[in-house]
């Protein structure tokens, strides 16, 4: 694995290799790897010859109270695991190589959008722009290829699908499940904060966006309030000792409100174990001709 730190040799490199006929697998990171990271690297190294990886804790998108500092960071134990995983390059630029002095140019997510009105978006502002513009950048660098992410980071998908529309990338956005530990919790870098009475309280919010997916298959034909599963979720949530920041069903697609034609629901939540925010989802599926989502409307 060659690892590179300088951004126009990274580009260079990737152009090298599509010119001698490869295809590329990206998967963009900020380390602190684990097996859901791990698990992209694998479905990059199936769909593609080469794989690269970058590891970059994006200043931009943390907010001025985040945890930019205390960000987890090993480059060793990251380089080690990816080498181990078969990665080919691994791109882990500093942070003036990446947001160069003078740089003028900014990539922005319109504020009147539900890609920041929603879920993370209204509780991080400015968040989704970092992720945008990182992301930006690392497209620029990788030329085309296909980039893989997690559906954990739901909204960031979404986010990012559309950043490929707007601007024109030749990247094709794949999203890979999310990887969880054996009691269901979703694996996260942040997951390494939590004391292990907090740990035991956070498999609530995987415990709970299960049971609501459950119940809501069980219901096929029986009368089924979205609402009323929903506050009873955040008690839920909340007894375990959970802070629940928000817990919204939407569009998967757009993160809008739910219409009445809904074919899927995104149910999404993020919670504090203490003082770590964590985030989950589930998606709801509404076998066709049902119209469960027309009586959660009528309820409101
Ligand atoms: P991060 O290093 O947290 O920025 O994540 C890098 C990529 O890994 C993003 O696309 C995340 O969505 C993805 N990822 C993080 N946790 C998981 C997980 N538990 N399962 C699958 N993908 C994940």
């Amino acid at each position: 694995m060659k690892i590179i730190s300088k951004a126009k040799l990274f580009q260079k490199t990737l152009e090298g290799e599509r010119r001698k006929g490869h295809s590329i697998g990206f998967i963009p990171t900020m380390g602190a790897l684990h097996a859901g990271h791990l698990a992209l690297v694998r479905a990059a190294k199936k769909q593609n010859s080469i794989t690269a990886v970058s590891l970059f804790v994006n200043p931009t998108q943390f907010g001025p109270h985040e945890d930019f500092k205390k960000y987890p960071r090993d480059l060793k134990r990251d380089a080690a695991l990816l080498r181990r995983a078969g990665v080919d390059y691994l791109f882990c630029p500093a942070v003036d190589e990446i947001y160069p002095k003078g740089e003028v140019f900014q990539v922005r997510v319109s504020d009147s959008s539900f890609l920041t009105q929603s879920l993370c978006g209204r509780f991080r502002p400015g968040h989704f722009d970092g992720v945008a513009m990182v992301v930006a950048k690392l497209f620029a660098l990788t030329g085309a290829c296909r980039a893989y992410f997690g559906a954990k980071d739901y909204q960031q998908t979404v986010v990012i699908k559309k950043l490929v529309r707007d601007m024109f990338f030749s990247i094709q956005v794949i999203v890979c499940p999310t990887v969880r530990d054996k009691d269901g919790m979703a694996l996260s870098s942040r997951n390494q904060y939590l004391s292990p009475g907090e740990r035991k309280q956070a498999v609530k919010i995987s415990q709970v966006l299960f049971a609501l997916k459950r119940s809501w298959s069980r219901a096929k034909r029986l009368p089924f309030s979205l609402e009323l599963v929903k506050k009873q979720a955040v008690r839920n949530l909340e007894q375990a000792g959970l802070r629940v920041q928000y817990f919204e069903a939407v569009d998967p697609e757009t993160l809008a409100p739910l219409r009445e034609s809904q074919s899927k629901i995104l149910v999404a939540t993020a919670c504090f174990a203490g003082k770590t925010r964590l985030i989950d989802n589930v998606i709801l599926c509404v076998p066709r001709g049902e119209t469960r989502v027309q009586k959660k409307t009528r309820e409101k």
